[in-house]
């Protein structure tokens, strides 16, 4: 219901114009598909994915000799989800450890959701019984430390800071140690999310990852990259340069709720090869959903 509500936008927007479509339409035609194709594209399903996706619609028509508009629906449907769970083996799953510690890893641009998604998800994993800490690893942006602290009273968790300014690595070094001596189930740690400067993110990043690896055999178990569904065709250019500067598992989609294009989705999974392990609902606590393919994509059309 939750995942339902949160989808509301992009489905009222995306449902409208396929019935839309369907009652205008007597035959599968090639205006047909043309007219398809913009309704995919605009809901930000990205222009190789949907292209891609009309192919094969056309040769399943074909095969299943369809005429009638309102059964290419289900097709669509269909060819929806075989295209977002193909590509490669990775699992919508977090990698939790049974055993000791899980160590993951936060990365994304300033404004994304990537505290509050750390806080949501610290909530969840709360919610399983495990004992979680938060490393405050943003100690760039004015105001992030605080902000991360604020969702640790909240939820109930620790955080482990520094001083602004100081190193992300330092801070990783202490919470690590801080998560081993509490004996803590996972660290969820926060990285600054500055793009300027490229070279530079990427530096930080190898020298947190460094010090993880070092500490924890085996970490990051995930390093999760935060992308905000309401910047559309932005996210995915944001989700290439992370691609480049580090090995990232999995994509949080934020702010799902805020848009009314959430074929986001798909286009990311489809163009990056990266599983969407969560999505961002609202501003809430419990907000945070596991992504589901099937639930996502039949709800486009319910
Ligand atoms: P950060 O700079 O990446 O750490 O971003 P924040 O966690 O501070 O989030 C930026 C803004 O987006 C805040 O006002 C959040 O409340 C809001 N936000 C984060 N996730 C969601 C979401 O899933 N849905 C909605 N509607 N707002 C969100």
């Amino acid at each position: 219901e939750k995942f339902k509500d949160g989808l509301e936008k992009t489905r009222s927007n995306f449902s409208g114009k396929m019935n839309e479509l369907v009652a205008r339409y007597r035959k599968v035609d090639e205006d047909f598909f043309e007219e398809l194709e913009e309704i995919l594209i605009q809901a930000d399903v990205g222009f190789e994915t949907v292209m891609q996706l009309v192919e094969e619609l056309k040769l399943e028509v074909k095969k299943q000799n369809i005429k009638n508009p309102a059964d290419v629906q289900t097709v669509i449907s269909e060819k929806l989800v075989e295209i977002y769970e193909a590509g490669d083996q990775s699992t919508a799953n977090l990698n939790i450890q049974n055993d000791g510690l899980t160590v993951i890893l936060f990365v994304g641009v300033n404004g994304v959701g990537k505290t509050t998604t750390i806080g949501k998800l610290a909530h969840k994993l709360k919610q399983e019984d495990k004992k979680i800490i938060l490393a405050a690893g943003d100690t760039f942006r004015a105001g992030a430390i605080e902000q991360l602290e604020v969702w640790g009273d909240r939820v109930g968790v620790d955080v482990i800071k520094q001083a602004e300014g100081s190193d992300p690595a330092a801070v990783m070094y202490d919470a690590i140690q801080a998560a081993k001596a509490r004996q803590a189930d996972v660290l969820l740690c926060d990285t600054a999310g500055r793009l300027q400067n490229k070279v530079n993110l990427m530096k930080e990043l190898e020298k947190v990852k460094r010090v993880i690896e070092r500490e924890v055999p085996g970490a990051p178990h995930e390093v999760l990259l935060v992308l905000d569904a309401t910047t559309g065709q932005n996210a995915l250019i944001q989700a290439k340069t992370f691609k480049e500067a580090t090995n990232v598992s999995g994509i949080v989609l934020s702010k799902l709720d805020g848009t009314a294009k959430g074929g986001i989705v798909l286009a990311i999974r489809n163009e990056l090869h990266i599983p969407v392990k969560f999505v961002g609902l609202g501003e809430k606590m419990d907000d945070l959903q596991e992504f589901d393919a099937e639930k996502y994509v039949y709800g486009l059309f319910s």
